[in-house]
């Protein structure tokens, strides 16, 4: 069963007036890489937790987490607000099948989120793993404006250090921005525009993960089995697996 921590908050970024990191102060807290927590606070009417995908590296004695405000919602609202020295909880173990150990060997792997969906691939990135087993990476980012665009220097710190190895493709649906592609994924797919644009392949040989926004996972899912990739099953190996941040 899980248990909870008490965590502090050591900083925050504020990306943007609705996207943020919050860097919270544990001691260690095993994990692999792609795994999610539970985030809780007391709210108004009670205790509130949601999921939250980790985003550095497994072996760090703080967990970092990039979350974006939904309007609306519960908890994200009172997450926004916190401030160096405020306490969360924080469940454990930490857990999730979005890893790379459920993922099959193949020619690339493309790791294609939209918006908080980049956490868990950065700290995949983060490790030796996908360097070791995958000839080619191409990291896929599409958010709706350049500002959302969050963690470059640390991308680009990955790109430095695997040189020709790892792609870096953002996507910016809602406005031009220099480098950046500017339409949804499941069209540039369809196009062959984001394949000719990385310069990789994207067939029954690449491994594809898809993370975050339930329309792009069900579209780019459809698009993937329309060219031949099949859905990753532990009992029927495959193409693509996903992990879904909301209904
Ligand atoms: C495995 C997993 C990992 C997750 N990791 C992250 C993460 O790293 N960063 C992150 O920001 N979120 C992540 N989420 C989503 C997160 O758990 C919450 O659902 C989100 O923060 C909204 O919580 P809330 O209490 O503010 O809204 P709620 O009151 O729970 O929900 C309000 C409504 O908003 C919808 N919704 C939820 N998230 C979004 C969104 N991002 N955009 C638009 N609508 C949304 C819900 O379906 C619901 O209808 C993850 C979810 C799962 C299942």
């Amino acid at each position: 069963m899980a248990q909870w921590l008490n965590a502090t908050v050591a900083e925050t970024i504020h990306w943007t007036s609705s996207l943020f990191s919050i860097k919270a102060k544990t001691g260690p807290l095993p994990f692999i890489a792609g795994q999610f927590v539970r985030l809780a606070l007391e709210g108004p009417e009670g205790r509130l937790q949601r999921a939250y995908s980790l985003v550095n590296p497994p072996d760090s004695d703080y967990q970092e987490f990039l979350i974006s405000t939904v309007a609306d919602g519960l908890l994200s609202p009172l997450l926004q607000q916190l401030t160096p020295g405020d306490t969360l909880g924080i469940s454990h173990p930490p857990t999730g099948f979005f890893i790379l150990d459920e993922i099959p060997d193949g020619d690339n792997l493309w790791l294609i989120a939209t918006g908080t969906g980049i956490g868990p691939y950065l700290s995949m990135l983060a490790t030796s793993e996908p360097y070791q087993r995958f000839a080619k990476i191409i990291l896929i980012h599409s958010v709706r404006s350049a500002a959302d665009l969050a963690y470059q220097e640390l991308i680009a710190g990955f790109a430095k250090q695997y040189p020709g190895q790892l792609h870096y493709q953002p996507i910016v649906t809602r406005e031009p921005h220099p480098g950046a592609l500017q339409d949804r994924i499941p069209n540039l797919i369809t196009s062959q525009q984001l394949q000719q644009h990385c310069g990789q392949g994207l067939n029954e040989k690449s491994q594809v993960m898809l993370c975050g926004n339930p329309q792009m996972i069900t579209d780019t899912k459809a698009v993937l089995e329309s060219m031949g990739l099949k859905k990753n099953l532990r009992r029927t190996p495959g193409n693509i697996t996903v992990e879904q941040y909301w209904k």
